[in-house]
């Protein structure tokens, strides 16, 4: 497999490349790794800025996911600041819901991410494979994001493109969240655009979960992720996203008119902890402080979940 990154035009001359030092000592070590370290396994996903390989580390035989990018494209793109935050975020981070990053390393070509393998795949391909997920499984997935929010907006991170293609599987099907490309911390300001996001106005993330709040570029705050984590419900019942459109601007609209088609087989319990989530109004979303979190922890649709013992019950099977 090759590592070069999605885009194929050669990389532009760098000056000073972008470089990954955070202010405190990183937990996932600066690695003196080379890529020839690794035998190359399996593509795992193309993103917008990065290539994700199965890579086996032949020294020990330990299985990452090695996410690469391409450092002309990153600066091209001018998204040297969004990466270092994206490093400096998973490496503050430290919770079974959040997918690890256990090292990093550079050449001349590329930044790699040594990352903690997901081998189940993307919660989106289970939603899709199924149509749509049983009441039970959807409780269960969202119990673990919902676990998993708490801890990230504990230490101040905000992950802003929640979705089913950042939720991955670990062997035993227990869901992780992944791609903090486009996760800022809490005290930067918190704002729609925060350094390193392309343009002052522009969405953060994903246009059929990004919130009212973000596309009135308003304040964003932990509760924007509850209003991605509500489209997520109801993707996983219905098997349809709720704002898709044709067209990112109709998507839009759909988002800002509130334009939510229920099914009539959605369970009463589920329809009130959507409607909750889908609060246009980011104050009064369930989720958004401690007491609507606690409201929200204890909503019907959630009755029967340990909460303090998310992560330790058998998960659903994965289709495969
Ligand atoms: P995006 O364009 O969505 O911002 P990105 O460039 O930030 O993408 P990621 O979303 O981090 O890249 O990774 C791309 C894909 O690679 C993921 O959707 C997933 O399918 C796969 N992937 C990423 N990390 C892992 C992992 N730890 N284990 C298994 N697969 C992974």
């Amino acid at each position: 497999l090759n590592l070069q990154t999605t885009r194929q035009e050669p990389s532009a001359p760098i000056g000073s490349p972008p470089s990954w030092q955070s202010d405190k000592e990183p937990r996932a070590p600066r690695a003196a790794f080379k890529p020839q370290d690794f035998k190359i396994g399996k593509l795992l996903g193309l993103g917008s800025y990065s290539k994700v390989a199965q890579a086996t580390l032949i020294a020990t035989g330990q299985e990452y996911a090695l996410k690469v990018m391409d450092k002309g494209h990153i600066i091209r793109e001018r998204k040297i600041l969004q990466t270092k935050r994206e490093r400096n975020i998973l490496d503050r981070l430290g919770h079974p819901g959040v997918v690890r990053l256990c090292f990093t390393f550079q050449d001349q070509q590329s930044l790699y991410m040594g990352l903690e393998l997901c081998p189940g795949g993307e919660l989106f391909d289970q939603i899709k494979r199924r149509g749509k997920l049983p009441l039970e499984s959807a409780r269960f997935y969202a119990a673990e994001v919902v676990d998993c929010l708490e801890h990230i907006h504990s230490e101040g991170v905000i992950h802003r493109d929640l979705k089913p293609e950042n939720l991955l599987f670990t062997a035993d099907g227990h869901l992780k969240l992944g791609d903090f490309g486009s996760a800022i911390f809490v005290d930067e300001g918190a704002y729609i655009t925060a350094p390193g996001d392309e343009r002052k106005g522009s969405f953060v993330g994903t246009a059929e979960y990004v919130s009212p709040e973000m596309l009135n570029s308003k304040h964003v705050a932990a509760s924007t992720d509850y209003w991605a984590l509500g489209c997520l419900i109801f993707q996983m019942l219905t098997g349809v996203s709720t704002f898709k459109a044709a067209s990112e601007y109709l998507c839009f609209q759909r988002i800002l008119q509130r334009d939510i088609v229920w099914p009539p087989d959605m369970p009463n319990a589920a329809m009130d902890l959507i409607d909750g989530l889908l609060d246009m109004n980011p104050k009064t979303r369930l989720g958004s402080d401690p007491a609507r979190l606690a409201a929200l922890k204890a909503h019907p649709f959630f009755a029967g979940v340990d909460w303090s013992n998310v992560r330790g019950h058998r998960a659903p099977p994965l289709l495969p």
